[in-house]
This record gives structure tokens, C-alpha cells and sequence, in this order.
């Protein structure tokens, strides 16, 4: 029998960006990660989520806190500009972009608390203690932009915060920053639902692969603040705590720019000062994937244009496959793409206007981006508190699934949101 949680049935969800679960599962792997797998054996956990198409960052974590796919919460991608050309493309930043009731505004109407820290699309929303993801695209180091995050802020908050960060500025790693401010805001605010966004493993795993020792010492560091926090709530057997991800990882060899070809076959115009400009043609790279968009209706030309490109990208090896509007519907991923290129195994699709088609020796060795079905980029989810069952295997779940589990362990009316999953059974 399944009793509800009382009213008091607080909530702590730490999102690992990138986290894959057999990085921290793996047998060797286990000493450098006791946290995760402390918690793993005192809760219920899957061997695998399923993420959405493409498997980044800003999609999967709108599903993670909707319960629906892509194609029904408008989140499609990361970005908000489909213009490739645009030298500081703003990201979907802002709440308001979401076509699905969130978490939070479940919580809201049942006059829940609730505090968010780096939590993706999360500017501007209905949260009460808010410190959104944001930055000025513009901006020489996005990472050092802390204005634009303080102006979109709760009032007062981020000032709050970055005086109790102050003495580790300059020290910390971003995700010690975020595990601090994550104790700060649920010792002084006591918010029933708190959402954190750890991001260092995610950077890491980019810039030297999923496997590397940069990206795990990075996850050590994850796993330390989350270890923090579990000793924080300790005491509070009221608070559950959610470990998970939005996708998984895998290494890449090989970088292809489909800007390149887009731009040789003439889809795209030449500004006064030589630059290109956008013309019919938008995209979009997701690393393991790009969608490409007709901005305006295409010309029998235009379309034999982008096929003689395609071509190309196809010759060099870089596309796995070819998803139409039909196949696209299908997996309910973005209505808008006249097509998404799935990239081959090894390769990555950049942004990159200028240069070779293919770069033999790119600048970064890990992405996301493919196809949920590629094991690769499963994502992880963990649960413990007082309703929960230790050591309960879930199995293979999909990510959207989650927000209403999140919804039933905060004994919230999960009828809010508009999916048409069930909880997990997680007792
Ligand atoms: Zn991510």
C-alpha cells in the first residue's frame, strides 16, 4: 500500500551534468565515488535513464522537471537563436520559453517553498529562491559573468550568497561553490524543494573525455559536496535526496562542422565586411547532432543545395543517420527541424563557420548530443529517504518519468503536470 507523504516532505535534487551511470557504478571505480555509491545502496536507483532527442543539457533538464519530451515542453534545444551566423547566441534561458507546467509550479500552487541553484531554463520562474543559469553570450568568459545571473536573481540572493562564498572564490571549483550555496540556502530559507545544477564533470569530460582523469577528479569534487549535503539533511528524516542526470558521455575523435559544406554550396549570404550572414538556412549543433531549419521557404535550388552538403558530410563519415520531420515526430523531438544529422561514432558537430570540414584533432574529446538509443548517453538517477527502499533496482527508466516521482516524494498532486507517466514505484 502506498501511504501519501505528509505535507512536510521536503525535497533536495542534485543534477550531476553529463553523469553517466556506469562512470560512478563501474567496480573500479567505486572508491574514487563513495558518496554516489553510499547512496546507491541505501536507496533505489536505475541501472539506466533514458534522455531525450538531442540528449543536451537545456531539453533534458525541462523534461527532468515537466515530465514531457521535447516537442510537447518547447524546449528543442540549447539555444534560442537559430541563426548560425549570430557571433553571441543567446540560450534558452528563461522559464517562460516552457510550454509545461513545471515542478515548481506545482509546488507553488500547493504553497510549497522552493529555492533553485544553476538549474537550467530556470530565469524568471515562479521559484522563490531563484539563482537561474545565465550569462551574457557577449560576455570574454561567460564563467566570470556574474552580473547577468545577480540581475535575474531573487532580490538580494545572489549578493547573500556571494558573501558566504567569498572566502573560497578563487579556490573552489564551480560545483564546491554550488554544494556550499546549496547548504546556505536550505539552512537559512528551509525550502521544500531545492533543485542544484553541478556542472565541473560536464566542462571536464568536454574539454578531455568522460574517462579522463581531469573529468573525474571533477566528479570527485561532485561527489564530495553531495556527500556534504547528505551529512547536512542527516538529521532530517523528513528530506528525501535525488542524485541524477540529463545524459551521459562519450569520447570523440573527430570534429565535423556542417556550417562548412552549408556554407559551400551557397546557403548562406557574405556580409559587407566578408562575414557570412544567414539566409534561408538555420542550424543548430548539439555536438553528437545538428538540426538544420528553413527559416523561409526553401527554393527547389535551396533544397538541392543542402542535399549536395548533406552528401558531402556523408561521404566523410561523419553522419550515422538522416532523421526527417516524420522520424523526428516520432521520438518527439523538435517540430521545427527540416532534419537532424545523427553523428557517426567518434565524431562531433561544432558551430564552426570557417576552416576544414573535418577536424582530425579537435579541441575537445567529449560530447552528447546523440540519440538516446546510443548506450552512451544514458543518465543516471538515485533516490533515499524515508519512503524509499534501500538497494531497490529500477531498471531501465526514462527520463520522463522523473518529475512526477519528484511530484509523489513531495506528496504533490503530480495531476499538475501534463504527463502521462507514472512515478516510479521507488518503496
Ligand atoms: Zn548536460
Amino acid at each position: 500500500m502506498n501511504e501519501i507523504p505528509s505535507q512536510s516532505a521536503k525535497l533536495i535534487v542534485l543534477s550531476v551534468d553529463g553523469l553517466r551511470p556506469d562512470i560512478y557504478r563501474a567496480p573500479e571505480m567505486r572508491r574514487r565515488f563513495p558518496n554516489l555509491n553510499e547512496l546507491e545502496k541505501a536507496g533505489a536507483s536505475a541501472e539506466s535513464v533514458e534522455t531525450v532527442y538531442p540528449s543536451t543539457t537545456y531539453p533534458a533538464h525541462a523534461t527532468i522537471v515537466t515530465g514531457v519530451a521535447p516537442r510537447a515542453h518547447g524546449i528543442y534545444s540549447h539555444l534560442a537563436s537559430l541563426d548560425p551566423t549570430e557571433k553571441a547566441r543567446p540560450w534558452c534561458w528563461f522559464a517562460a520559453a516552457l510550454r509545461a507546467p513545471a515542478l515548481w509550479d506545482v509546488a507553488r500552487a500547493s504553497r510549497r517553498r522552493t529555492a533553485a541553484l544553476s538549474w537550467p531554463v530556470s530565469a524568471g520562474a515562479g521559484i522563490d529562491f531563484n539563482i537561474p543559469e545565465i550569462w551574457d553570450p557577449a560576455a570574454p568568459d561567460p564563467h566570470k559573468d556574474f552580473d547577468t545571473p545577480a540581475r535575474h536573481s531573487t532580490p538580494g540572493l545572489f549578493g547573500a550568497v556571494t558573501k558566504v562564498l567569498a572566502p573560497l572564490l578563487g579556490k573552489a571549483d564551480p560545483d564546491q561553490l554550488r554544494g556550499e550555496a546549496a547548504l546556505h540556502l536550505w539552512k537559512h530559507h528551509r525550502p521544500d524543494l531545492l533543485l542544484v545544477h553541478f556542472v565541473w564533470y560536464d566542462a571536464r569530460a568536454h574539454a578531455f573525455g568522460p574517462t579522463s582523469d581531469e573529468a573525474l577528479k571533477a566528479l570527485e569534487s561532485a561527489d564530495r559536496a553531495i556527500g556534504k549535503i547528505r551529512d547536512a539533511i542527516s538529521r532530517d528524516p523528513a528530506t528525501t535526496l535525488v542524485v541524477l542526470s540529463d545524459h551521459g558521455f562519450v569520447p570523440v575523435e573527430k570534429e565535423a562542422a556542417p556550417l562548412v559544406p552549408f556554407a559551400k554550396h551557397g546557403l548562406f549570404a557574405r556580409g559587407a565586411d566578408g562575414s557570412l550572414a544567414l539566409r534561408r538556412l538555420g542550424a543548430v549543433s548539439a555536438g553528437g547532432s545538428v538540426a538544420v531549419y528553413w527559416l523561409e521557404q526553401p527554393t527547389a535550388d535551396d533544397r538541392r543545395r543542402l542535399g549536395a552538403a548533406v552528401n558531402e558530410l556523408q561521404a566523410a563519415g561523419a553522419v550515422k543517420e538522416i532523421l526527417d520531420r516524420r522520424r523526428l515526430e516520432e521520438i518527439d523531438a523538435d517540430p521545427d527541424a527540416e532534419m537532424m544529422l545523427e553523428a557517426a561514432p567518434g565524431f562531433s558537430f561544432s558551430d564552426r563557420l570557417e576552416g576544414p570540414a573535418i577536424d582530425e584533432a579537435p579541441k575537445d574529446r567529449g560530447t552528447h548530443g546523440y540519440l538516446p538509443s546510443n548506450p552512451g548517453m544514458a543518465a543516471s538517477f538515485i533516490a533515499v529517504g524515508p519512503e524509499i527502499a534501500p538497494g531497490k533496482n529500477l531498471g531501465s527508466v526514462s527520463l520522463k518519468q522523473i518529475a512526477p516521482t519528484l511530484a509523489q516524494i513531495m506528496g504533490l498532486p503530480g495531476d499538475i503536470l501534463a504527463t502521462e507517466e507514472k512515478p516510479l514505484t521507488l518503496k
